[in-house]
């Protein structure tokens, strides 16, 4: 597994530049962020209280590890996203 893998933060809207987050709030859904991994391919973060896989600690760091499912995709890393602005319960 790769070291720590920082997404840069961009405007919520189509996700498709590598290594970029687009941060979600208080969705009914659990969505958390939509990410593109290094790679170009999208993703979504989904919060583990509305049965998802992940959560954003308040520093952006995500839990567990990412892993892309892009079929022949590599990139599984420990991933923080960058300017993660806290949500509150
Ligand atoms: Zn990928």
């Amino acid at each position: 597994m790769t070291p720590r893998v920082h997404f840069r933060r961009v405007p919520k809207g189509p996700v498709v530049e590598p290594g970029t987050y687009a941060q979600w709030q208080k969705n009914s859904s659990g969505l958390l962020a939509e990410c593109c991994c290094p790679n170009g391919h999208g993703g979504t973060l989904r919060s583990t209280k509305f049965k998802g896989n992940h959560d954003v600690d308040d520093s952006g760091v995500v839990k567990p590890s990412y892993v892309c499912t892009e079929k022949g995709c590599n990139f599984h890393a420990w991933v923080v996203l960058d300017n993660w602005v806290p949500i509150k319960a």
